[in-house]
């Protein structure tokens, strides 16, 4: 029970979860060890209708609430965070710049494609001089006949460099303001456009299974319609999207801490030492308690966090604190629920993946926004009230 959810939600939450098990949970295992991309799984999730859900019915979407969107993201990081990190990254990311700053020539000519589980869309803000501080972005858009001359890179990019990315939402300095501050605008551009190329990054600590690349820019032509949003609120465009975003990454951290904590009770019930299951030794079942407790606080923050925005209140504040805290979490329960695997804990294992969301937890107090970056944006607004 939880008294932000009605009946829609947990008919999404039973569907998203029954898909999770039974299509994902089996298989994402080997295309984790093995750093790939699983193509197929993605596009099989078309079946729940969760590729752009939030946006309209008239470009292909379900129209549902944001908090339906995280209850999904939540059910596949429960599971699996590669697939989740997919689904959250299109949504947030891919589809949210283009709903909330696209035209209604941009909505009808990208959303429907994005709604479909066919093609993903990403967004690049990092590049090897702009992380944490949006403002380093090097990559320059020079303004020539219809429309504008890109060249630059991003980094990290997620969704960025598979079969299935039709395209980037991305930001670059296009000229220097009366004030003699940068001015920074953002672009839509498609797979295919001459110049536009993307390599995938290979090596990572975590989401193994999930696209993450380079993106180059090289002598880009975009043209004019392309433009996302006014010329010099490229910024402000991406800031507002990772407001969003933040959401979907505390969905992540609260659905992957769920998956651990479900793995953590079922082991220490099985699992005997000195004649006893774990679970009845009181240090254990302790453990389960702290874990279960933050688990419930955290799931609160964040739905009070996607309500505000369905309700159409500012939430910004409310989504970095659900962040911070849902990251946190997530770090504590993979924590200590590995301890309570022991030496099973520290190795691949299909049945209990504590291993995979001991180290996929990592990400979250690093993308969109470091755990210190979000104490920044929290602190500000605390000391402003
Ligand atoms: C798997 C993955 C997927 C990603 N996907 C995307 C994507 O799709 N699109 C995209 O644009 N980016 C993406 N990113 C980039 C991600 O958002 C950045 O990694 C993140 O914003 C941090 O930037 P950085 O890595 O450059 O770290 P830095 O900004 O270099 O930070 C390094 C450290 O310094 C600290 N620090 C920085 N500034 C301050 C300060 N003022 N005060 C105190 N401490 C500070 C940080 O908190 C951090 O601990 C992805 C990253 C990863 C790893």
């Amino acid at each position: 029970m939880n008294a932000f959810l009605n009946e829609t939600h947990h008919a999404l939450r039973k569907k998203v979860r029954g898909f999770a098990e039974k299509y994902v949970k089996p298989v994402i295992g080997e295309f984790e060890a093995k750093e790939q991309f699983p193509m197929d799984l993605i596009r099989s999730l078309k079946s729940l209708n969760v590729f752009g859900m939030h946006a309209p019915e008239r470009f292909g979407g379900q129209g549902s609430d944001y908090l339906s969107y995280i209850i999904a993201v939540e059910e596949l990081a429960r599971v699996d965070s590669s697939v989740a990190a997919t689904l959250a990254a299109h949504n947030s990311l891919g589809v949210g710049p283009i709903m909330e700053f696209g035209t209604e020539e941009q909505k009808a000519k990208y959303l429907p494609s994005l709604c479909t589980a066919e093609n993903l869309w990403a967004f690049g803000l990092t590049e090897e001089n702009a992380g944490s501080d949006a403002q380093g972005v090097e990559t320059v858009a020079k303004e020539q006949a219809n429309g504008w001359l890109v060249n630059g890179h991003k980094k990290y990019i997620t969704n960025g460099a598979s079969d299935m990315s039709s395209g980037i939402s991305f930001v670059a300095q296009t000229g220097i303001r009366e004030d003699g501050r940068k001015e920074f605008t953002a672009f839509l551009v498609s797979k295919g456009a001459p110049g536009y190329t993307r390599e995938f990054m290979k090596n990572k600590l975590l989401w193994r299974a999930a696209d993450n690349g380079m993106v180059y820019f090289n002598d880009v032509h975009i043209p004019a319609e392309d433009q996302l949003g006014e010329r010099g609120q490229g910024i402000k465009i991406m800031l507002k999207t990772i407001d969003s975003g933040r959401l979907s990454i505390a969905a992540m951290g609260l659905g992957l801490a769920q998956g651990a904590f479900e793995m953590a009770v079922s082991f220490a019930k099985k699992r005997k030492q000195f004649g006893k299951a774990l679970a009845n030794f009181q240090v254990i079942s302790f453990k389960l308690a702290d874990m279960a407790m933050k688990i419930e606080n955290a799931r609160n923050t964040l739905y009070n966090a996607c309500w505000l925005k369905d309700n159409g209140h500012a939430f910004g504040t409310q989504a970095a604190m659900a962040k911070l805290y849902c990251s946190q979490v997530a770090s504590d329960v993979t924590g200590e629920a590995l301890q309570i695997f022991g030496g099973a804990g520290l190795f691949r294992n299909d049945e209990y993946p504590i291993e995979r969301f001991f180290r996929d937890q990592r990400l979250l107090s690093i993308g969109e926004g470091t755990s210190e970056v979000l104490r920044m944006v929290i602190s500000r607004s605390v000391l402003k009230e």
